[in-house]
């Protein structure tokens, strides 16, 4: 059995579909959804919001802007956003701002917000995860009871996991062991999601695994992997390179995002894992096949909280939210591979500056 949340039984839910408008008339208007998604900026969060206004969605954009990458880099992802009269932008932290106005209302709230980032969640600057990812969360949980009870589909991480005994994870029976203060915060998130449920909130914690493709975080590996293939400063590969991961496309984990705002039968946490295991060893060889050029790797020691092996077991996510992942590794790298190279000719340099990244394994 899991000593996590999972076992909580999944509850029936109100679907979250286009309702006829009060005011309609003969012909019958349909009233839009509506969506609140933190963490807008981000690179999940902005892919989402895009997928949910080209859905029809009316979409209120929460985030602060926080500091861990440029604020260039979060303001480019929400380019295409910016001119989308179905798209408004909050700057604001959630640990402070009055969220009910907000929340009151919403069919749903998509809660990305975070501060990720397994190494840099050790030392002093675990208090931005205790105020991004445990206070956000609980005030979010907390507005949206007090209001209408929209759904909330949260973004937990593979990271509650640690390092498992057995592979792949599964929900109901991988023990959640997190190897990293970033991993206590989500598993602790997934704790406050329980409380809330039972209070009546219908609320989700999905389980992303190495998300990458355009627009991924600085900090994660295969970004830094694209950029030292487009001319980057090298890659500092911590560890021996056979650590592993289940690499999940951005738009695979957007998908099983939004299909959770519709469903009936909401489990309370669900696994969205790609199906691509693969070692760093095997990412570098295919960036250097698909680039064409050779890597210059410097191979240092690994580093705590990272895990030896992330793999999912998706069947979950399959049988209640009906999703599958679509694109393989191969083609989702060659998509990041081409994001970052029109970047880099764009901006005409690669990468963030220096001091906000933290080379090495994604999570
Ligand atoms: P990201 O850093 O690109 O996006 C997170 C956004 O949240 C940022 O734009 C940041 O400014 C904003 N934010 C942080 N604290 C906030 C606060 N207090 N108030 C308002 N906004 C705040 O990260 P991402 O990679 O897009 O991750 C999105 C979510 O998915 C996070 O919850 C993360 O923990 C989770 N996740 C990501 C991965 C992955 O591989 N990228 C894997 C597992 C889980």
């Amino acid at each position: 059995m899991s000593d996590g949340t999972a076992d909580a039984p999944a509850t029936t839910v109100e679907p979250v579909e286009p309702r006829p408008s009060s005011v309609a008339g003969a012909g019958q208007e349909i009233t839009t959804l509506r969506a609140v998604v933190t963490g807008c900026a981000g690179f999940i969060g902005s892919h989402l919001s895009e997928r949910l206004v080209a859905d029809g969605w009316q979409v209120v954009g929460i985030d602060a802007f926080t500091s861990y990458y440029e604020r260039a880099d979060k303001e480019a992802n929400l380019a295409q956003l910016a001119t989308e009269p179905r798209f408004r932008l909050i700057e604001a932290d959630l640990a402070r701002l009055p969220l009910e106005p907000l929340v009151a209302g919403a069919d749903a709230v998509f809660h990305l917000a975070a501060q990720a980032g397994v190494r840099a969640s050790f030392g002093e600057t675990f208090t931005d995860y205790v105020n991004d990812n445990v206070l956000a969360t609980q005030r979010v949980f907390e507005a949206a009871l007090a209001t209408s009870r929209p759904r909330v589909v949260m973004a937990s991480s593979s990271s509650v996991y640690g390092d498992a005994a057995t592979y792949p994870c599964r929900e109901s029976t991988t023990p959640l062991r997190p190897r990293s203060p970033y991993g206590v915060t989500k598993r602790t998130c997934e704790d406050l999601a329980e409380v809330y449920r039972t209070l009546g909130l219908a609320v989700i914690g999905l389980r992303y695994f190495t998300v990458y493709g355009p627009r991924q975080r600085p900090d994660m590996a295969i970004r830094l992997l694209c950029e030292a293939a487009c001319g980057g400063p090298e890659f500092r590969l911590l560890g021996d390179g056979r650590q592993s991961r289940d690499f999940t496309y951005v738009d695979d984990v957007v998908d099983a995002t939004a299909r959770a705002a519709r469903v009936t039968l909401l489990p309370a946490v669900a696994n969205v894992g790609g199906g691509r295991e693969a070692t760093m060893n095997q990412v570098i060889e295919l960036i250097e096949g698909l680039s064409g050029n050779r890597l210059a790797v410097r191979r240092e020691a690994v580093q705590r909280g990272d895990v030896r092996r992330t793999a999912a077991d998706t069947e979950l996510a399959r049988r209640q939210l009906g999703w599958r992942p679509e694109v393989d590794l191969v083609s989702g790298l060659r998509r990041q591979l081409d994001w970052v190279r029109s970047r880099a000719e764009r901006l005409g340099r690669i990468g963030a500056t220096p001091s906000a990244v933290v080379a090495g394994v994604a999570r």
